[in-house]
């Protein structure tokens, strides 16, 4: 069989943390964010692999995320879900062990009157006008708060991973000044772009994502994933033959190409046509013509041997050489990772 395989290296994961916890003191805990299936690494294995390395606050987007993740991971485990609390969270709060961030004061109003279980976080909204309290409903907040056990105070950058913006500074001390508002509760701003500017914006807790997976803004991090795509046809081409859909390329000279199993489909985006590049080992396989849906054809003439797979991600290609390649940032490369991948995990 010869699947396209995600190989995902969980000791690189755990590389990764470690290299995060050595950013800030001690004291400083430092949570997962899993979100989207663990940017689409898989979040079952990884939950319970971070869990079992110590991690015990985790964080996703939606309540159906946060259930899930529940039933992965023992009770003793702190489950937030980011993107706020809706009136029919309330059955679901009830039988599983996840709390909400509450993003506004409808939601902490509802979340007070509807729930017998009163733990949640609060977030403040400092300047990226996404989710969030600002300044004059925080003040409001204080006093609804009064019957909910406030687990966590949260704030998010806009720009954390600039680390030359003077909004970064800005943004820390309003959600100082803000966040002081609340002064026994503890408190969490920084992603991973935040946990790198430094230890004034770890307060209480971190919470990377992206860095666990081997992604910029952490500086120098492991590589956890290793993308091999399965060659199912090998073909010469002679000069003037064209490549693919609408022959966007046309080759000027005899090539030896190799047909490979992977496309947009699975997350390979259309961008890459004529421009990016596959490796066999490490030498370098320039992508020719269109990305199909399933298919990507690419040049092995410099290859001495007849490959059986090519790599997209792996030790000379990392995610963020294939977002610049793709125009956009590693995140979305994770997170666009096909369903029909073999996932494999190591360590
Ligand atoms: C996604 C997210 C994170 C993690 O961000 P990374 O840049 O992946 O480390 C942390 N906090 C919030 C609110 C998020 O939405």
């Amino acid at each position: 069989m010869n699947l396209a395989t995600l190989n995902i290296n969980l000791g690189s994961i755990k590389k990764n943390l470690n290299q995060i916890q050595n950013l800030s003191d001690e004291t400083v805990e430092t949570s997962a964010v899993l979100k989207a299936n663990a940017y689409g690494l898989g979040v079952e294995p990884i939950a319970i692999f971070l869990f079992n390395e110590g991690v015990r606050t985790f964080f996703v987007s939606t309540v159906n995320e946060a259930v899930e993740l529940s039933a992965l991971l023992p009770k003793n485990a702190k489950i937030y879900y980011l993107n706020g609390y809706s009136l029919t969270d309330y059955q679901a709060i009830s039988e599983f062990n996840i709390m909400p961030v509450l993003n506004s004061i409808e939601q902490i109003t509802n979340f007070t009157q509807e729930t017998d279980r009163k733990q949640a976080a609060l977030q403040i909204d400092v300047g990226m006008k996404r989710l969030g309290l600002n300044q004059s409903e925080l003040l409001k907040a204080k006093n609804l708060c009064k019957s909910i056990d406030l687990n966590l105070i949260l704030g998010h950058l806009s720009s954390a991973d600039n680390e030359s913006d003077p909004v970064n500074l800005q943004q820390l001390k309003l959600f100082s000044n803000l966040a002081s508002f609340f002064p026994s509760i503890p408190k969490s701003l920084a992603a991973t772009g935040g946990t790198v500017l430094g230890e004034n914006y770890h307060f209480d807790m971190t919470r990377p994502g992206i860095g666990l997976f081997g992604g910029n803004p952490l500086k120098n991090p492991e590589k956890v994933v290793t993308l091999s795509l399965p060659v199912l046809q090998i073909k010469d081409i002679k000069a003037n033959e064209g490549v693919g859909y609408n022959h966007t390329f046309i080759s000027k000279r005899k090539r030896k190409i190799a047909i490979v199993g992977s496309g947009y489909a699975d997350g390979l985006s259309r961008q890459l046509s004529n421009s990016g590049i596959l490796y066999g080992g490490d030498v370098m396989c320039p992508i020719l013509g269109r990305i199909s849906m399933d298919l990507i054809t690419v040049d092995i003439s410099n290859l001495r041997e007849n490959p059986s797979f090519l790599t997209a991600l792996g030790p000379s290609q990392t995610i963020d050489d294939l977002a610049e390649q793709s125009a956009t940032i590693g995140y979305e490369i994770l997170t666009s990772l096909g369903s029909r991948y073999k996932r494999v995990y190591n360590y």
